[in-house]
């Protein structure tokens, strides 16, 4: 494994402490991509550049502001935006620290009348597709789709019952968020958690009375996009 001694805290750390910077070049009318690994480690990097920007936050509001006034970095930035602002965005939900903000945020007022509102839009969606769908399940189709499953949950195949609950919950197999239909032939009933995990995910449920491990060939059903975990 390659290492390196970071001039700043002399430790010597593996390569892949350090970052690497590429920067395009033009040699005798050839491109290339220089690549360049600097002498500090990743750590020591962000720590002093942390300090710096600490001690000079005006100077780069003030060159921020500075470069705004520029159309061509204006209509960069725009471009910019619009081609990397999702993948930005969905890299940054993933961190630790947007889930600590916005934990912080559902906390307030404000935050959990969002929710709220959310659910309530949600719930509002699912009754008119509920209403439209052309045979809708009858409560007598539910009970005998039920029974069938004998008290196993379709995806898992653990009892549904719990301490919580003795009835299992109701899962549209093709979600009603994504086209799928309140009818006989979309709802399976399964266990709590897995309706929770599953969200907006197609899963292939199991044949009512056939163990998990013997589920091939379903062919029956549209292209599952994802299986239930414990099936794969
Ligand atoms: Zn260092
Ligand atoms: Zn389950």
């Amino acid at each position: 494994m390659e290492t390196k001694q970071c001039v700043t805290c002399y430790e010597v750390k593996d390569i892949t402490s350090f970052c690497v910077r590429r920067r395009h070049r033009v040699r005798h009318g050839e491109s290339y991509i220089q690549i360049n690994i600097p002498n500090s480690c990743k750590a020591c990097e962000h720590a002093k550049r942390t300090a710096f920007n600490s001690t000079h936050r005006e100077a780069q509001r003030a060159y921020g502001r500075q470069r705004w006034q520029d159309p061509a970095y204006r209509a960069w930035s725009k471009i910019h935006q619009a081609e990397k602002g999702p993948e930005i965005q969905a890299r940054y939900r993933k961190t630790e620290k947007h889930q600590v903000v916005l934990r912080r945020y559902f906390a307030t007022e404000k935050g959990q009348q969002y929710l709220h509102n959310k659910w309530r839009r949600h719930a509002e969606k699912r009754k008119i597709q509920i209403e439209t769908s052309v045979h809708p399940l009858t409560p007598r189709e539910w009970r005998i789709i039920v029974r069938s499953f004998r008290g196993l949950c379709a995806y898992c195949g653990k009892p549904w019952r719990t301490k919580r609950s003795r009835k299992p919950s109701m899962d549209h197999v093709i979600p009603l968020g994504v086209g799928g239909e309140h009818t006989k032939n979309n709802v399976v009933p399964c266990c709590w958690p897995c309706n929770r995990t599953k969200g907006v995910e197609t899963w292939v449920p199991r044949v009512p009375g056939v163990p998990i491990v013997s589920l091939t060939g379903l062919t029956t059903l549209p292209d599952p996009q994802r299986q239930h975990p414990e099936q794969r």
